[in-house]
């Protein structure tokens, strides 16, 4: 059900970045202390870092100085990271390849795809779908990315329309201009991918309804919508996003809020995901998990990695995440199960990881100099709550247990807390 509450992410509500910066800054002040002492290597590692990419490492095109020197920190003299690092972002409308390969040209060392988790990735895990026929919604490239993520057999909202031209609507342009034959050899479809925001939102909107409400033959008309509909599966629930503009961005949690509505509006009942992904879900950490336990094992590490560092710049996707994760851990170490809100497995995974800590830099979404917040509890009104319905809010979820300037500060504190040489 939605939640309700005061949060969290975006330059629109900077009151309450501020107010979860002072909380946090009474772990650990924002800047922290140079010149500490060096303790000894410690090899093999047994902690690893989740580094998110925009406003941690890079804003736009441009490489953010402290992550150069972070990862002189983090490598080695034969240019190999000492510890595991993978690389999760919220992006998706690109290829993981593509990412890698840009990683590895801005940062001057080879970066693996297995290295980089984008905001779909973990539809990897879902193999119960790949050889189903699923509608792909997004930009990009599309087709391309369903197939890396093991989907075989993907049908495009254009390849839909032009299947069924009765049925986008909205554009008077693209309206037919004679009367089409209707077709009945199309097969049906099997499910819905929720890859990133589509261009015509109109017009994905509309497929995605039809083939919902007609259990993916969208050629017919059924007197009763099916419920449970048609799987679907979503990638990357930011409502917002911070681009060149004044005021942020509508992200793909803006289209699932739309596609929300009209489902609930249409049939009067709630919208299901099979799997909701992309940072803060757990699904996303525990595939993180998964890529740094292959790390460890390519490189011939031995000591299992007990501890996760989560580094973001975003409080609701990147520390909302790591907490929810460490509470995660926590409990199905204490419990010996894992029982999981929406977007996650709902299966126990056996683990050696102990903690997923949240350390917040100041390079990008967050920032500590905000102007003095409009605090809408001090105007007797509740904040909005940016996070997707299916995620409850938790305000202690949004406060990092460190914050830091940035990338490379955040490397130093681990390596200190680790004891090891910086
Ligand atoms: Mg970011």
């Amino acid at each position: 059900m939605a939640s309700r509450g005061w949060v969290l992410a975006f330059r629109s509500v900077p009151g309450v970045w501020r107010r979860v910066a002072h909380t946090a800054a009474g772990l650990r002040g924002p800047c922290l202390r140079r010149g500490y002492a060096i303790g000894p290597a410690q090899s093999p590692p047994t902690f690893g870092f989740l580094l998110d990419i925009d406003g941690v490492l890079v804003r736009g095109h441009r490489v953010i100085p402290a992550a150069l020197e972070a990862f002189h920190r983090l490598l080695n003299s034969q240019g190999q990271l000492r510890v595991p690092v993978v690389f999760v972002t919220n992006a998706g409308n690109i290829l993981q390849d593509g990412k890698a390969q840009e990683l590895s040209s801005l940062f001057g060392f080879k970066v693996d795809p297995d290295q980089v988790i984008l905001s779909h990735s973990p539809m990897k895990l879902f193999s119960q779908f790949h050889s189903k026929r699923m509608l792909v919604s997004g930009q990009g490239p599309l087709v391309e990315n369903a197939q890396v993520l093991g989907f075989q057999n993907v049908v495009t909202m254009d390849e839909l329309r032009t299947a069924f031209p009765v049925l986008d609507m909205v554009d008077l342009e693209r309206r037919p201009k004679t009367t089409p034959i209707l077709r009945n050899d199309f097969p049906a479809i099997e499910g819905v991918l929720l890859l990133g925001e589509p261009v015509r939102w109109e017009t994905s909107l509309q497929l995605i309804m039809d083939v919902l409400l007609s259990n993916g033959n969208p050629g017919t008309g059924l007197a009763t919508a099916p419920y449970p509909h048609l799987p679907v599966l979503a990638s990357n629930t930011d409502l917002l996003w911070m681009a060149e503009a004044k005021m942020p961005r509508f992200g793909h949690g803006t289209f699932l809020l739309c596609l929300e509505t009209i489902y609930q509006k249409v049939t009067g009942k709630e919208l299901r995901y099979e799997g909701l992904m992309g940072k803060p879900s757990i699904l996303t950490y525990q595939y993180a998990e998964d890529l740094i336990r292959l790390q460890v094992e390519r490189r011939g590490w031995v000591a299992p990695i007990q501890k996760l560092y989560a580094v973001g710049d975003n409080p609701m996707s990147d520390v909302y995440g790591a907490n929810m994760f460490h509470q995660y851990l926590q409990m199905a170490k204490r419990e010996g199960t894992a029982e999981l809100g929406a977007g996650g497995l709902k299966k126990q995974r056996p683990s050696a990881t102990q903690s997923c800590t949240s350390i917040l830099v100041c390079t990008g979404v967050y920032s500590p100099k905000d102007p003095e917040p409009m605090e809408p509890a001090q105007r007797g009104e509740e904040p909005p709550f940016h996070g997707h319905r299916d995620f409850n809010f938790s305000p202690g979820l949004m406060e990092a247990s460190h914050i830091v300037n940035d990338v490379n500060e955040a490397v130093q504190l681990v390596f200190r807390k680790e004891g090891w040489a910086l």
